[in-house]
């Protein structure tokens, strides 16, 4: 696999692309801004590399313990997290239960301290109806973190590629050189049993 600092150098030199493409699609500052940030966060922190113990992961820091139960479900490289669309869906969902479960328990506690009426109905309308009205932006916002992770994919995969069209190589290689050290064996052996 290409390491840690290759997929980083990746992410950095396809920002300028990103942002180009995206700002000649939108002619929208914030919208490019918002592509540009998420492809940089999932590059950095949010790809495919959170099922192994990575540069990804490791950047979390004091919060990477989160990712160990996401890594103990997923093998490395599977198409749950290196797949296209899924692998940043399910990332997503994944972190969005641990912020759902933080969230219940934290307004729990509050509400027992300070007996604040609360409804996670209206908060669920709430939050479609925000994604309705903001649809572009949350567009954008997914869009930069999947081109982030793929364009990690993109790299582990063309990397693989290489390898074995590298092995592919080497192998029929070795096997001519077999063959012709066989045929020069057997004109030897030809020439000598002619002299003996
Ligand atoms: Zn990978």
């Amino acid at each position: 696999m290409p390491s840690g600092r290759t997929h980083d150098r990746i992410t950095l030199w396809s920002l300028p692309w990103v942002v180009g493409v995206t700002f000649l699609l939108t002619r929208s500052g914030e919208l490019t801004l918002m592509v540009a940030g998420t492809f940089l966060f999932s590059g950095l922190m949010f790809g495919p590399d959170l099922d192994i113990y990575s540069q990804q992961f490791q950047r979390w820091g004091k919060l990477r313990w989160i990712w160990i139960p996401y890594q103990k479900m997923l093998p490395h490289r599977s198409v749950f997290s290196h797949g296209l669309i899924i692998g940043t869906l399910l990332r997503l969902l994944y972190i969005s239960s641990l912020v759902a479960i933080v969230a219940i328990f934290g307004v729990a506690v509050a509400q027992l301290i300070w007996g604040f009426p609360w409804n996670w109905q209206q908060f669920a309308i709430a939050v479609g109806r925000w994604l309705s009205i903001y649809r572009e932006e949350a567009i954008a916002l997914f869009t930069g973190l999947e081109l982030g992770a793929m364009s990690h994919s993109w790299s582990d995969w063309s990397h693989s590629a290489y390898k074995r069209s590298q092995k592919k190589r080497s192998k029929r290689l070795s096997s001519k050189r077999g063959k012709q050290g066989r045929t020069k064996q057997r004109s030897r052996g030809a020439e000598g049993q002619r002299r003996s």
